[in-house]
């Protein structure tokens, strides 16, 4: 038999923000930092730009100093600073959380939301030298498997990894084709919404594991390079699968437990009609947006328990507008639809907004997503 673990109670979803060092352009153009972070209260500041005679006088929008309070702000833009973080300090304050969660047997979901260059996927997957939290929680994963080795518990790891690009789903561990393969979504009773003839490989080690994330990168570089940088606009989705066999031997039974973990490292952020985008990048834009702004409705949704009250009682006649107006929107994109059984009730979910220090606009449309995420 499966177990799972039942109602899971409030405090489900965690929303973290984390600003970058500057990058070689904006050191060139010796650009001021416009965020502030107070590590006392995690609030995250974003100051105005400092604008010429004649921006202000185009300006459409007012520029103001605005304020936020998120579960953590990661303040990673000066290594002088005392509470400057680093990758570890980023695993250590909700990676290993969410391992243990995945022992316990709930499913995890950890996305990297931002703009382009904004350092999602050095939060996620991170460099040789500096690790981010997919390697980190691998490592972890293994450490945990092989200090209980000698228990009456058996562990069975999997890796899959795919891309999401203009609502198609792409195999990241088996080689390119031309034309693109693309999977189909498929959903039965026993496994839920599940992707067809995805690779979903055992592995033995953490070495097994590097050596399929080596295979995912390049999978998803060398397509950018040939396509103009399709990375940025796809989602790509990391996810262990830890399965518990507990052997009881008075009885002569085992109890499987099932955890998934999803990491996500989101497509760019930045708004479609900054590009002018026409035809086939409209398109991608607008596939964007509806995936983003669905995952962001499904996270706050999750993140109020009244709203999931409210579906749960649905003889209630007050709540029966309500629930109309706030069912989960799981379908409305094909990632929230994928990952549906690893957002819903059994589990535990973390935002990480990255940022920019140099971009006000942008930066304000993160904060304010992650903000209305919470
Ligand atoms: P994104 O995935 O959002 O497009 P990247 O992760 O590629 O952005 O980050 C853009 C650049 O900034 C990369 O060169 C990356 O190494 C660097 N970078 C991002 N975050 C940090 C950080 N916290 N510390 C040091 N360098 C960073």
């Amino acid at each position: 038999s499966v177990v799972g673990v039942e109602g899971a109670e409030g405090g489900n979803v965690k929303v973290v923000v984390r600003v970058r060092k500057f990058i070689k352009r904006e050191l060139e153009k010796r650009s001021p930092c416009l965020v502030e972070m107070v590590p006392e209260t995690q609030q995250t500041i974003l100051h105005p730009p400092e604008l010429t005679a004649e921006e202000v006088k185009n300006m459409r929008k007012q520029y103001e100093t605005r304020d936020f309070t998120f579960d953590k702000s990661f303040w990673s833009h000066n290594e002088a600073d005392a509470h400057y973080a680093e990758q570890q300090h980023v695993y250590e304050s909700f990676g290993e959380e969410f391992l243990d969660h995945n022992f316990d047997g709930y499913h995890t979901c950890i996305f990297a939301y931002g703009q382009t260059g904004s350092g999602k996927s050095y939060t996620m997957m991170g460099t040789q030298d500096q690790p981010g939290l997919i390697p980190r929680t691998c490592q972890g994963l293994f450490e945990r498997i092989e200090a209980e080795q000698n228990g009456s518990i058996t562990y069975n790891v999997h890796v899959s990894y795919f891309e999401i690009y203009n609502e198609h789903v792409k195999d990241l561990l088996t080689p390119r084709t031309t034309p693109p393969t693309y999977l189909k979504i498929r959903e039965s009773p026993s496994e839920g919404v599940y992707v067809q003839n995805l690779t979903d490989e055992q592995v033995k080690s953490y070495e097994d594991i590097e050596r399929l994330m080596k295979t995912g990168d390049l999978n998803r570089t060398t397509a950018s390079t040939k396509m103009n940088d399709t990375s940025s606009r796809s989602h790509a989705v990391f996810t262990l699968t830890l399965k518990q066999i507990q052997h009881d031997i008075a009885t002569d039974s085992t109890i499987e437990r099932l955890a998934r973990m999803r990491l996500v490292d989101l497509a760019g952020s930045e708004r479609a009609n900054r590009t002018e985008a026409t035809g086939q990048r409209l398109r991608e834009g607008g596939n964007i947006n509806q995936s983003l702004t669905t995952l962001g409705r499904v996270i706050a949704a999750l993140a109020d328990p009244k709203r999931q009250q409210a579906q749960s009682r649905p003889n209630s006649r007050q709540n029966q507008s309500k629930r109309r107006a706030e069912v989960v929107p799981y379908r409305d994109s094909v990632l929230t639809y994928l990952l549906k059984s690893s957002l819903g009730g059994n589990s535990k979910t973390a935002m990480v907004a990255c940022i920019s220090p140099t971009d006000y606009e942008e930066t304000l449309s993160t904060l304010r997503y992650a903000d209305q995420a919470k």
